[in-house]
């Protein structure tokens, strides 16, 4: 469904050139919960944000639905990032001062459906993560983990066919972070979770494939389908 081949990313910054990502090959199945490890700068958050139109490649391909994007308008753009893609980032990006359902609904904005079917699908994304007695609270009321779960209703409310998450952990205590993490496990059963962690035991317990950057290249993937051919 969603598939990288040989994606390189330069970033130019003054005289020098960093390159960012490497040649990256990657085929993404529909419901995975794919984990992407590696230390600091090897580029996992230049990756996410290529998957999610965010950012441009600068050569290689990436494929949605064995379409290749290189043509892609800037209308195409719009439309994969407002309805193939949801994401989730650290640091939440909530509206403080609205409310939890306001926040949820403003995705919805631009979808053409009637503000009384944009609440109820609002209600019913915040039901999915737990949060349908808070729907009147405001995000600065809130703690780390319920604000984390208002982004994730935020992102899935849409009915997108890919969650991204960049280290949607990485602000909270081990306690809350596994609770995000089942919430994000049982996203996953349905879609496909890509997720950008530091940290190896929550990715190793909860995904079902590890991808390791290091220097822009993928070092390992733990892909439990890929056969090389052999089989
Ligand atoms: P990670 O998420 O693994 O920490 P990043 O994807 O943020 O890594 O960064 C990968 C490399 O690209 C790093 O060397 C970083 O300094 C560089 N980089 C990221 N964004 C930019 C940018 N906008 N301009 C220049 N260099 C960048
Ligand atoms: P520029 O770097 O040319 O100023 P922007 O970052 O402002 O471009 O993006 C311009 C538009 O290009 C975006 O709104 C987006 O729709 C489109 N675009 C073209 N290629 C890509 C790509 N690979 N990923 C994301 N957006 C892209």
């Amino acid at each position: 469904m969603l598939e990288l081949k040989q994606i390189k990313k330069d970033y130019l910054s003054g005289e020098n050139c960093v390159h960012a990502l490497n040649g990256i090959d990657i085929q993404f199945r529909e419901s995975e919960f794919v984990s992407i490890l590696g230390p600091s700068g090897c580029g996992k958050t230049t990756l996410l944000n290529i998957i999610g139109g965010l950012d441009h490649y600068t050569s290689g391909d990436l494929l949605v639905n064995h379409t290749s994007t290189k043509h892609f308008k800037d209308s195409d753009w719009d439309t994969y990032r407002n309805h193939t893609i949801g994401f989730v980032f650290q640091s939440y990006n909530l509206i403080p001062h609205q409310s939890v359902l306001s926040n949820v609904e403003l995705a919805l904005t631009l979808s053409g459906v009637s503000k009384e079917e944009r609440r109820k699908r609002a209600a019913d994304a915040l039901k999915q993560v737990g949060l349908e007695d808070q729907l009147h609270k405001r995000p600065n009321q809130m703690s780390g983990g319920q604000m984390q779960r208002v982004a994730i209703a935020r992102a899935l409310v849409n009915n997108p066919d890919i969650l991204l998450a960049d280290e949607p952990t990485g602000a909270l205590d081990s306690k809350t972070s596994v609770q995000i993490m089942e919430i994000l496990k049982e996203v996953a059963k349905d879609r496909l979770v890509i997720m950008v962690t530091h940290n190896p035991d929550l990715a190793n317990q909860y995904s079902t494939r590890i991808i390791s950057l290091s220097d822009g290249q993928i070092v390992h993937d733990s892909d439990p389908y890929q056969t090389d051919g052999k089989t």
